[in-house]
């Protein structure tokens, strides 16, 4: 039975995190079960975008200090990185806090800048890969991630963190070829074969609702998880937010594939166990998929998916433009305008809109399968 710590943590001081952390990790066996004296320990937290900590959109600095010592505590030689979504890794850490934790913990900060191939001969659909080459030249990584929704993945967590594993560009080619939400899911199961954490911590001290994971709002929610299986991990985290875990594009592909176990296979351990919050969900169609006919969904997409909407607030800063991985987005007039026919409905404008300008709306057929689910 695979075992899930979940404990309260009611704010981000770095005692109260740090006494916490440790009780998370005691109920798993302490650190120093997973990391050896004189291994190099990647640390990746979830550094979307370079925004304050309090919009909840990066793991807390505070949470990241805390696992950090612990890391040197079992003799480990942490360091911290990622991809971001958007900028510079060192602006990004600046920005969100983590690199002031880091430079007071003298712990070096590594951009993910220059990737390396993998080979995955298992693969459930990718056979190599190219990930950040700061993997090959340590002994083990740690996930550490944001309790997030996401428009596209019903949730973000531990597995889709390591997304950030991705180098600049590559990120959007995945949206590109993998453009549904069961393609995508088996791509994030390769990638966490590949990188094969050795611990999935996340951050749910606050974390984040609604229009995730970057325009959400932020959920006081009082938990920290952590384990050695990040679907696992993600599973209990999916529960705490109030969602049909075993639903989400990622567990419901695990669970098939008979690597993750089912939420009642899961041995959820730790004070904060039982706490189930109410998360608002993102604006999408996840919890209609599984319930439809997988060719009515392949067949009519975007139909069955909300589509992306400009709102009046844009300020036409090109951000969504750039990103989009299709390119079907222009400015015109002051204001994105989208070419919907060859949406892949990725969400990646709406999770880069620094103004959340970019809302989510239903189609009709989406709206009319709603109506029925709910009779
Ligand atoms: S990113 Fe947002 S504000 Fe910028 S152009 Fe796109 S919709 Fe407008
Ligand atoms: S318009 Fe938005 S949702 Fe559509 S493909 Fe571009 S980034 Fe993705």
């Amino acid at each position: 039975m695979r075992k899930v710590a979940v404990v309260k943590a009611n704010s981000y001081d770095t005692q109260i995190v740090e006494q916490a952390m440790t009780e998370l990790l005691t109920h798993l066996g302490g650190m120093s079960k997973y990391i050896k004296p004189g291994e190099r320990v990647l640390v990746k937290p979830n550094m979307l975008e370079g925004v304050d900590k309090g919009l909840s959109v990066t793991t807390h600095p505070e949470v990241v200090r805390a696992v950090i010592r612990l890391v040197k505590s079992a003799g480990g030689i942490p360091v911290v990185g990622d991809s971001p979504g958007l900028g510079n890794t060192l602006k990004v850490a600046e920005k969100c806090g983590i690199l002031k934790v880091c430079l007071e913990e003298n712990t070096t900060v590594v951009p993910f800048e220059v990737p390396t191939e993998l080979s995955l001969p298992n693969g459930m659909i990718l056979k190599k890969i190219s990930v950040a080459k700061v993997y090959m030249e340590v002994d083990k990584v740690i996930s550490l991630a944001k309790m997030k929704t996401h428009s596209f993945m019903g949730v973000t967590g531990a597995v889709k963190n390591l997304f950030g594993f991705f180098v600049g560009p590559d990120k959007a080619q995945f949206h590109l070829r993998m453009k549904k939400r069961s393609d995508f899911a088996h791509m994030l199961i390769d990638l966490y074969g590949a990188i094969k954490p050795v611990l999935s911590i996340v951050d749910g001290i606050v974390g984040m609702e609604g229009a995730g994971p970057r325009n959400g709002t932020p959920i006081n929610s009082g938990l920290l998880l952590a384990g050695s299986c990040g679907f696992s991990v993600d599973l209990a985290m999916a529960k705490c937010m109030g969602f049909e875990a075993e639903k989400m594009p990622v567990a419901q592909a695990a669970i098939a594939a008979k690597l993750s176990q089912t939420l009642a296979g899961l041995e959820i351990v730790g004070n904060g166990k039982d706490i189930v919050h109410h998360f608002t969900e993102p604006k999408n169609f996840d919890r209609l998929e599984g319930r439809l006919p997988s060719w009515l969904v392949d067949f009519s997409q975007n139909q069955f998916t909300a589509k992306p909407w400009i709102e009046k607030n844009c300020i036409a800063c090109g951000r969504c433009a750039q990103h989009c991985p299709p390119k079907v987005i222009r400015i015109e007039n002051n204001r994105a305008v989208i070419d919907y026919r060859e949406c892949i409905r990725c969400y990646c404008c709406q999770e880069l809109c620094p103004v959340n300008a970019v809302s989510l709306k239903d189609g009709t057929l989406l709206k009319t399968a709603k109506k029925l689910r709910r009779k």
